[in-house]
């Protein structure tokens, strides 16, 4: 699909869907599941495509997608309806039929898939995660172990999870079972809306996605296009607070004329300006390389480690230019300042994208 014509699509769902009833959503804890259905109506949960064809990924209405779910001003609805295709990449080489079969499923609302890693004593450091996989029958396993901090985890029906087969890592494909499956919600500091949730596996059904000990391999390629979303999204996150702080500083007046006459105001617009535009250029310029030259992993951690920085100073400066009404829950200005802080952990670490920049070097 054109990428113009699917960005006014994302943008028309965003302002009479999600803009409306974010404020509720937050108070509530959760989106309604219904979401992934309307969105899919208009498809856009599959990039403008038919959920019934072949799905072609497409990096630029990819873009597009998460560029205008941001600009919802809440990443929650990122991760809720532009999060799937990670977890999808998995079993594209793996288990074409299940790609195929999920890509459907997902695509067309009528189920959500989501990648269910970080155990209680293994977030960075995957290689601790202790869930344990057994061989039951013929191509079935069953899975023992607990996982944390999982984005729609007490509600997805699939879950794409890492667990131990005879000590090897290993990939695994879940699907949702109450009489296996049992969660709690934890509450967040942000991505208000999205209810994140400890689950605890007991014996659940799993199919073995890729081969015993492949899950590092497969989870390296597939964490590369999530750390690409959320430089994405922290870059556009930056770019909506700044445009909420420079309209309010040419609005809201102090000693009788506009904040924005104060040369200090100015000044601290022009450069968070500067920043996210040379940000947005570096994002930009990996994108348009990357279809030539393949993924560039050192490229992309400093793309996100930019991105998020930059996104925390801005959503810092948004809030002291907006006064006390950027403190107000649900402002625009409050809601991108906390889910701010989340994007330095989430998809790989500041630290952990530190580490892999300096081995590169
Ligand atoms: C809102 C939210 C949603 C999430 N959603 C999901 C989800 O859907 N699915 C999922 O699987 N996980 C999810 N996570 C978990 C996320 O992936 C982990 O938080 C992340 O991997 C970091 O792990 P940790 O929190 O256990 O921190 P730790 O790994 O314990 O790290 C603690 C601190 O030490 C730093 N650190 C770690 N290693 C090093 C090192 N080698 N050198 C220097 N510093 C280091 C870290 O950067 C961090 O600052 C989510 C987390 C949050 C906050």
């Amino acid at each position: 699909m054109d990428v113009e014509i699917y960005r006014e699509k994302v943008i028309k769902f965003v302002d009479s869907v999600i803009r409306p009833n974010l404020a509720t959503w937050e108070e509530s804890g959760s989106y309604p599941l219904e979401l992934h259905a309307l969105a899919a109506k208009e498809n856009i949960l599959s990039l403008g495509q038919n959920p019934e064809d072949e799905f072609h990924d497409d990096l630029a209405c990819r873009k597009v997608l998460i560029e205008e779910l941001s600009r919802s001003g809440s990443q929650a609805m990122v991760m809720a309806l532009a999060s799937h295709f990670v977890s999808l990449n998995a079993f594209k080489t793996t288990l074409p039929q299940t790609y195929t079969r999920l890509c459907k499923q997902v695509f067309s609302g009528k189920k959500t898939l989501v990648l269910a890693l970080t155990e209680p004593q293994a977030g960075s450091d995957l290689k601790s995660i202790q869930c344990e996989a057994s061989l039951e029958g013929e191509g079935e396993y069953l899975l023992s172990g607990e996982k944390t901090f999982i984005c729609n985890g007490g509600r997805a029906d699939y879950m794409l999870t890492a667990a131990r087969l005879d000590k090897k890592l290993t990939l695994f494909l879940v699907k949702a079972d109450k009489n296996s499956i049992t969660s709690s919600e934890i509450p967040c500091l942000g991505w208000q809306g999205l209810p994140i949730a400890s689950i605890k596996f007991n014996r659940v059904k799993a199919t073995r996605v890729g081969e015993p000990g492949q899950a590092g391999r497969l989870l390296q390629q597939i964490l590369l296009q999530e750390r690409l979303n959320l430089a994405v999204m922290a870059n556009t996150s930056a770019m909506v607070t700044f445009e909420a702080a420079l309209e309010y500083s040419k609005k809201r007046k102090v000693q009788g004329s506009p904040l924005f006459e104060q040369q200090i105001i100015r000044h601290r617009l022009a450069d968070m300006h500067g920043k996210i535009e040379l940000c947005r250029a570096y994002i930009n310029q990996y994108i348009a390389a990357v279809t030539v030259s393949g993924p560039d992993a050192k490229a992309i951690a400093i793309a996100k480690n930019q991105a998020v920085e930059i996104l925390e100073e801005v959503a810092a400066k948004s809030v002291q230019i907006h006064g006390a009404s950027g403190c107000i829950s649900g402002s625009q200005a409050e809601r991108i300042y906390r889910d701010a802080r989340l994007l330095g952990l989430g998809g790989g670490s500041t630290e952990v994208m530190n580490e892999m920049i300096s081995r590169l070097l």
